[in-house]
Protein backbone atom coordinates (compact mmCIF):
# COMPACT_ATOMS: atom_id res chain seq x y z
CA UNK A 1 0.00 0.00 0.00
CA UNK A 2 1.14 3.58 -0.79
CA UNK A 3 0.99 5.86 2.34
CA UNK A 4 0.34 9.20 1.49
CA UNK A 5 0.32 12.31 3.75
CA UNK A 6 -2.88 13.21 5.98
CA UNK A 7 -2.37 16.84 5.08
CA UNK A 8 -2.57 17.37 1.40
CA UNK A 9 -2.74 13.51 -0.04
CA UNK A 10 0.59 13.84 -1.53
CA UNK A 11 2.63 10.55 -2.03
CA UNK A 12 6.01 11.97 -1.86
CA UNK A 13 6.81 10.62 1.64
CA UNK A 14 10.07 10.25 3.33
CA UNK A 15 10.26 7.62 5.81
CA UNK A 16 12.86 8.63 8.47
CA UNK A 17 13.31 5.83 11.28
CA UNK A 18 15.74 7.46 12.75
CA UNK A 19 13.49 10.09 13.85
CA UNK A 20 11.27 7.42 15.25
CA UNK A 21 8.88 6.00 12.54
CA UNK A 22 8.33 9.67 11.11
CA UNK A 23 7.02 10.33 8.05
CA UNK A 24 7.89 13.95 6.31
CA UNK A 25 5.93 15.40 3.21
CA UNK A 26 8.55 16.48 0.53
CA UNK A 27 5.32 18.50 -0.61
CA UNK A 28 3.97 20.74 2.63
CA UNK A 29 6.76 20.21 5.29
CA UNK A 30 4.24 17.57 6.95
CA UNK A 31 6.33 15.51 10.23
CA UNK A 32 4.52 12.78 12.13
CA UNK A 33 3.72 9.08 12.08
CA UNK A 34 0.34 9.27 10.84
CA UNK A 35 -0.15 8.54 7.35
CA UNK A 36 -2.90 7.46 5.25
CA UNK A 37 -2.87 4.71 2.76
CA UNK A 38 -3.47 5.42 -0.85
CA UNK A 39 -7.34 5.49 -1.79
CA UNK A 40 -10.04 7.82 -1.39
CA UNK A 41 -9.23 9.38 1.66
CA UNK A 42 -6.07 10.55 -0.11
CA UNK A 43 -8.17 11.50 -2.99
CA UNK A 44 -10.24 13.49 -0.54
CA UNK A 45 -7.32 15.31 1.04
CA UNK A 46 -6.00 16.32 -2.29
CA UNK A 47 -8.51 17.79 -3.43
CA UNK A 48 -9.31 19.76 -0.37
CA UNK A 49 -5.59 20.82 -0.04
CA UNK A 50 -4.82 24.11 -1.90
CA UNK A 51 -1.09 24.93 -1.70
CA UNK A 52 -0.56 28.62 -0.19
CA UNK A 53 1.29 30.17 -2.65
CA UNK A 54 0.37 34.16 -2.24
CA UNK A 55 -3.17 33.94 -0.91
CA UNK A 56 -4.44 32.97 2.24
ZN1 LIG B 1 1.85 16.79 2.68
Amino acid sequence: MTKCCPRCGSKNLNYEPWLGEIYVCRKCGYQGALVVEDGEIADAIGKKFEPTDDKG
